[in-house]
């Protein structure tokens, strides 16, 4: 039984799922990892919660309910719950994807883990240590609800060296591993009449992006013969909207030459399939290139608008300063090259910063730059990325479509 210090509990009760070392009583803190009933300084029951010493989150709670313990049939019946409340993706019926997300960590209850679902394939992506103790039931849970030709399960890296787990990467067919003898064959996915190919367990988060899927469609609506930027475009998510969409010409970025390569690929592919319009190949370039410097370098007043899709700028609280002044940058830079009335996309990936910090880090680019912005639409992550309220950390994704007037 872990005791939790008093003062420290309020959040716990709320159903915040972290508990850190500093909020535990010293002297209940147990000797071996494992399920732990955790209580207030007068004992009363707060969570089941996992006890792990060398995760980066030492206690991580798992069920408010004191009659259920997170044992065996807990996993199966959590992960079951997360996947039914995807009916409509599976059915069809969200923007006619087949690439989703069916498990979204703490905010579906199931710390450290994400998984997607990509055709008949299934990633899932560990980035706790309670996450990896318990795979195999997580891997068995979804083996029995979804059959999957195959389940890719990988840790995280950038969570590796803090919870203290190994790069691996294993495979699942029928719920027992296996080593594949030869490269995975690449797949196609499908989202809103859009065709991506991808290569089963590799590419970047889990092989694509479908948080950004409804700020993709919303794109649409401002690129009727504009000339576009699409910085960190990884496989063409925003661009092939544009181009779709009649953008005049899109100049698509990224520092990755494998996206580099995929987007035109990507777009040969849907021209070839006629979801994209015949001229769109020559109305895009794609070149590996660093958006910091792109910016720097690009003429003023060329484009109408920019896309600003960077990575997670900021891993952890820790360098929360430091990002907030390369986002400052960044959209410094787009704002000051932009057109008058230019329209800037800009999204924000990283958990540490919130969207309140976020618009006032874009208010510091506009005065800098010396512009009036106006936000027109106020957008996040797509619903299967869902944001538990008492988790605020699983807001993570935030979009806004900006008008730069100058
Ligand atoms: N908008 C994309 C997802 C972008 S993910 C979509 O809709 O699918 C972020 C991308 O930024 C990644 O592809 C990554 O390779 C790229 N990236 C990372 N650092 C970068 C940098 N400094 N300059 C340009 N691109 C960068």
């Amino acid at each position: 039984m872990i005791v939790i210090k008093q003062g420290k509990e309020k959040n716990l009760l709320r159903h915040h799922p972290w508990v850190f070392s500093g909020a535990m009583e010293e002297s209940s803190i147990p000797a071996e990892s494992g399920v732990q009933k955790v209580v207030t300084s007068d004992g009363r029951f707060i969570a089941w919660g996992v006890y792990d010493s060398e995760s980066h989150i030492q206690l991580r709670l798992l069920s408010w309910d004191e009659d259920s313990v997170p044992d065996e049939q807990w996993w199966g019946r959590t992960i079951r719950e997360s996947i039914l409340r995807r009916r409509a993706f599976f059915e069809d019926r969200n923007s006619g994807t087949n690439a989703f997300r069916i498990i979204h960590g703490e905010a579906d209850m199931l710390p450290g883990i994400a998984a997607d679902v990509y055709g008949r394939i299934v990633r899932v992506i560990v980035s706790a240590r309670v996450a990896w103790s318990n795979r195999q039931l997580i891997v068995d849970a979804i083996e029995g609800i979804l059959h999957p030709q195959m389940i890719i399960l990988n840790t995280d890296a950038s969570f590796c060296a803090i919870e203290h787990l190994h790069e691996v990467t294993e495979y699942y067919q029928g719920g027992q591993r296996f080593t594949p003898t030869e490269k995975l064959e690449d797949m196609r996915i499908r989202e809103d009449g859009i065709y991506y190919s991808l290569t089963p367990g590799s590419g970047q988060k889990s092989g694509f992006y479908c948080d950004q899927r409804e700020n993709r469609i919303r794109l649409e609506r401002y690129v009727k013969d504009a000339v576009v930027l699409d910085g960190c475009s990884y496989t063409g998510g925003f661009t092939m909207h544009a181009l779709r969409a009649g953008a005049r010409s899109v100049d698509a970025f990224d520092s990755s030459s494998d996206a580099v390569h995929r987007l035109l690929s990507n777009v040969n592919m849907n021209v070839e399939l006629g979801t994209l319009p015949e001229d769109s190949r020559d109305r895009v370039t794609a070149t590996k290139a660093d958006i910091f410097e792109t910016l720097r370098s690009i003429a003023r007043n060329k484009y109408d608008v920019i896309v600003l899709d960077p990575p997670k700028l900021a891993q952890t609280i820790k360098s929360l300063e430091n990002a907030k002044k390369a986002y400052k940058d960044l959209n410094r830079m787009a704002m000051e090259r932009i057109k008058p009335n230019g329209i800037l996309v800009t999204c924000s990936c990283s958990g540490a910063l919130s969207r309140e910090d976020f618009r006032t880090v874009l208010a510091w680019s506009a005065k800098d730059a010396g512009v009036e912005v106006q936000i027109l639409e106020t957008l996040g992550q797509a619903q299967d990325h869902p944001i538990r309220l008492s988790f605020p950390e699983s807001e993570y994704l935030k979009v806004f479509i900006l008008r730069v007037i100058k």
